[in-house]
């Protein structure tokens, strides 16, 4: 059965450093929860501390109930995959991916069956008799992953394990993780500092950021809905743009009023209107009747990037957006270029606002 995780005000400083910062998490039963902060915030620190490395200052942590803060690493029975894959390189893949059973007594035949099982379920049957050493960056990570998995851990940790893999690989091998994970179904922490990433895999996400979570959310709840400043500029290609709030859905930016998703007690006062490139549509004719918001800008360059095409255009308030199009037939077709004004339309279920001054 899989475990839950409790995570209780926990508090890590290194001498002046506060690593982490009131750390408070529920995970459930089987989930998958990636902890998504940039290098620094403290995701490390608070993994070691759930794997038993790392001793906080204070808190606590409960599997399932019971508290582990006093337990050592290896009574707290988690498969734990790193970075740069702490494998041993002389050693053939079965010797290394056998590693944690020796602990755990196992006899011959039975470590034999299960390096073989493991093995299998990351796809590299066969392979028991190589050295790590003559292995690709890929096939070590999921040698890595199998001694993870090979005593059936009940809880799986990882600290940015894909980092180290090119961009093809780690796409393919984010889709096989999460894939393994929901089909074995252990309760999964992810460190990364990579939000596509974090998007991807996860049931939830935990934002952190200087040692302190900064929201927790479905990945959709995480890029739609950002409960603060520092979530909406890590998500997605944000671009901010001062406004006065008017009220709950109504906002000012110079001489245009916005009208803004409902957002229930932001008030008034300063904000800012949170913009993701794929959120605009260049409009041509506007029906009176339409909801949606027009902004006028004059397109200052159009940049090809293969699958899309960027267009940077200058608003009124000397400020920059970028808009996002597909080069496709049929948006290539109305593109505009440099020089011309245009209306940029946003609608109202697309617009972010956050409170606070810069
Ligand atoms: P992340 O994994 O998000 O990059 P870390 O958890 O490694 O962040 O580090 C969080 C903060 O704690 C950083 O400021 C880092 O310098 C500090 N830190 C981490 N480990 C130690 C240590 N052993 N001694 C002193 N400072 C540390
Ligand atoms: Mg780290």
């Amino acid at each position: 059965m899989a475990e839950t995780i409790t995570i209780q005000e926990i508090r890590k400083t290194y001498g002046p450093v506060v690593a982490l910062d009131r750390i408070n998490l529920d995970v459930g039963a089987g989930e998958f929860v990636s902890i998504l902060g940039p290098s620094g915030s403290g995701k490390t620190t608070l993994l070691m501390i759930l794997a038993g490395f790392v001793q906080p200052d204070h808190g606590s942590i409960r599997f399932t109930g019971r508290e582990v803060i006093t337990m050592p690493p290896y009574k707290r029975d988690i498969g734990l995959v790193f970075q740069n894959y702490a494998l041993f390189p002389h050693m053939t893949v079965a010797s290394n991916v056998g590693f944690p059973l020796r602990y755990r007594k196992a006899d011959k035949s039975e470590t034999r069956r299960k390096v073989a099982g493991a093995l299998d379920l990351v796809r590299l049957n066969g392979y028991e008799s190589r050295r790590i050493d003559e292995l690709s960056g890929g096939q070590k990570q999921r040698v890595a992953l199998a001694r993870a998995l090979v005593f059936n851990p009940r809880i799986l940790l990882m600290d940015e394990p894909l980092s180290a893999l090119d961009k093809k690989l780690r796409e393919q091998m984010q889709i096989e993780i999460r894939e393994l994970q929901r089909r074995l179904g252990m309760t999964t922490i992810y460190v990364t500092h990579d939000q596509r990433e974090a998007l991807t895999m996860s049931d939830r996400i935990a934002v952190m950021n200087n040692g302190a979570i900064q929201q927790i959310g479905t990945p959709a709840q995480i890029y739609e809905e950002p409960g603060n400043l520092f979530v909406a500029s890590f998500l997605g290609d944000s671009q901010l743009l001062r406004v006065d709030m008017v009220g709950d859905s109504t906002a000012r930016m110079g001489d245009t009023t916005i009208r803004l998703r409902k957002a229930p007690g932001a008030g008034a006062g300063e904000g800012f209107l949170v913009l993701r490139p794929e959120k605009f549509e260049i409009v041509r004719d506007v029906p009176k009747s339409s909801e949606l918001n027009v902004i006028s800008g004059q397109v200052k360059d159009v940049v090809y990037q293969g699958e899309n095409v960027l267009v940077l255009v200058a608003l009124p308030t000397g400020e920059t957006v970028s808009i996002r199009r597909a080069t496709n037939e049929g948006s290539r077709r109305h593109l505009p270029v440099a020089g011309e004004h245009i209306s940029l339309g946003i609608h109202p279920a697309d617009t972010i606002v956050v409170k606070g001054a810069a």
